[in-house]
């Protein structure tokens, strides 16, 4: 557990880089919006003489917000997925200390693990990120405290239920960080996974936690859902796949008989 507090503050110290990315991207931005500006009056004014300034100025900046899209995207690359059967209780269960220090005591923390969980194929130390990143979040929705339960669950999925969450019809199994905070108004809803969007105070939000469980889940052959109502609390729910096959060193091996023979 000396181990995830680590990775906690690793967590934190990944999320003051991309935010410090963030901020500078956005910086970029602001700078070609107002070359561009100056170009449209400029041209509307037929004053069409040394236009080169406004475009260079917007072209250099372009070409820095570019290439600080690649050192993020290099970045991004080099935490690979390193797939595992993995039976999300016992990473929940191992987690709740630590996520209990994280979240403070103000916040009641209840972990409802599905007895017989499917295995499914990803990588544990991802699933673990991800549901830290949601405990964050719920906690930063619960400033005067609250309920956080982490949840775990069997889930067979056909037709329609498989259509409405935008999945294959099929077995997944499901882990869901619920919260009683805020809530988020649909707007946000709707923008939430986009890289970048946060409602967080400058240097205190990244707006990339749930777009990086975004890509945790779908190149996990999943999804993430989101269900939110204002004034009563957000459930994030992550389904992935289960996983059929050899089990986890969580199970015995299958006992060997010897029969006397015949
Ligand atoms: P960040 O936490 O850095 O803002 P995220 O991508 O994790 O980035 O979240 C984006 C936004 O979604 C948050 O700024 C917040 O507005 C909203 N959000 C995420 N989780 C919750 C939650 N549990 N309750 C209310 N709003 C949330």
């Amino acid at each position: 557990s000396r181990e995830l507090l680590f990775q906690a503050q690793k967590m934190e110290a990944v999320g003051q880089l991309t935010g410090g990315l963030a901020h500078d991207f956005n910086n970029l931005l602001t700078g070609i919006s107002g070359s561009l500006e100056l170009l449209k009056a400029r041209v509307s004014q037929g004053r069409l003489d040394d236009l080169d300034r406004y475009i260079n100025s917007a072209q250099g900046a372009a070409n820095r917000a570019a290439a600080l899209t690649h050192r993020l995207l290099a970045f991004a690359r080099r935490q690979t997925l390193d797939p595992k059967p993995t039976r999300p209780n016992k990473l929940a269960a191992d987690m709740v200390d630590m996520v209990q220090r994280t979240v403070g005591p103000g916040i009641q923390l209840e972990t409802v693990l599905a007895p017989g969980l499917w295995l499914t194929l990803c990588d544990p130390n991802q699933l673990e990120n991800a549901i830290l990143n949601l405990c964050i979040n719920a906690r930063d929705a619960m400033p005067d405290g609250g309920r956080l339960t982490i949840e775990t669950s069997n889930i067979r999925l056909e037709g329609a239920a498989a259509r409405q969450h935008d999945l294959e019809p099929g077995e997944y199994v499901a882990v869901a960080v619920a919260d009683t905070g805020t809530g988020m108004p649909p707007d946000v809803a709707e923008r939430a996974f986009d890289p970048f969007f946060t409602t967080k105070p400058t240097g205190q939000g990244t707006g990339l936690g749930l777009s990086m469980i975004y890509g945790f889940a779908k190149q996990s052959g999943g999804q993430v859902r989101i269900r939110s109502e204002v004034g009563r609390g957000t459930a994030v729910t992550i389904f992935l796949p289960r996983h059929l096959g050899e089990a986890d060193e969580a199970t015995p091996p299958p006992r060997r008989v010897s029969l006397p023979r015949a």
